[in-house]
């Protein structure tokens, strides 16, 4: 199945397009216009831009939001993940002051919302998750975002998520994780 993914981000295209084959991703014409994402849930973000995908192409079309909770911030940043330190913050900021308002040790969890949405309405939005806790200070210059403080449960070892391979973290992401859950299913809906 062809499936129109919502984003202007390379990296997130080449990540989805590798997950979910054997459907193929369809860059998103430069005419549509994406809604902001300025909802309360990652899930409406998701459905708000893969509806505004949908309409626009009469394709069927997917798109995701994510980004990270912290157990001792009460969720934060959450939804807010990529505007944690400010309007135009950097990753850095961004990382900073997660590391400054939460302890070493805490609880974190990546969240991924994947959207679904046909051009006749039909949709469906799966979650992967990925849980982990805060390192005390930040190390590796893989991945992006918070994964240099990132230490993932799934892992027994002591490295972050920026000092895993790539294909380590698509096996334990929140993204992989979505991606997997929309194949399996597609699969069953036939
Ligand atoms: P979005 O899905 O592009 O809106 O991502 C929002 C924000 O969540 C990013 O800017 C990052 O700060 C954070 N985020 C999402 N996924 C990851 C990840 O895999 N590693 C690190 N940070 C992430």
């Amino acid at each position: 199945m062809n499936l129109v993914l919502a984003t202007r981000n390379a990296h997130k295209a080449r990540e989805f397009a590798d997950m979910l084959a054997p459907h193929t991703v369809v860059a998103l014409p430069d005419d549509v216009v994406l809604p902001p994402e300025d909802g309360d849930t990652f899930a409406e973000n998701a459905l708000g831009k893969a509806r505004a995908a949908a309409a626009a192409t009469g394709q069927v079309a997917i798109a995701d939001d994510s980004g990270i909770v912290s157990d001792a911030l009460g969720g934060r940043p959450g939804v807010r993940s990529a505007r944690f330190a400010g309007e135009d913050a950097t990753d850095e900021e961004n990382l900073a002051k997660l590391l400054r308002e939460a302890p070493a040790g805490s609880a974190l969890a990546y969240v991924c919302a994947l959207a679904f949405v046909t051009p006749d309405g039909q949709e469906h939005v799966v979650e992967g998750r990925c849980t982990g806790t805060l390192a005390s200070e930040p190390r590796g210059d893989g991945g992006f975002g918070y994964d240099p403080a990132f230490l993932p449960d799934d892992r027994d070892d002591d490295r972050t998520m920026a000092e895993i391979t790539a294909e380590e973290k698509a096996a334990i992401s929140h993204r992989g994780r979505a991606a997997r859950a929309l194949l399996d299913w597609l699969s069953r809906a036939g």
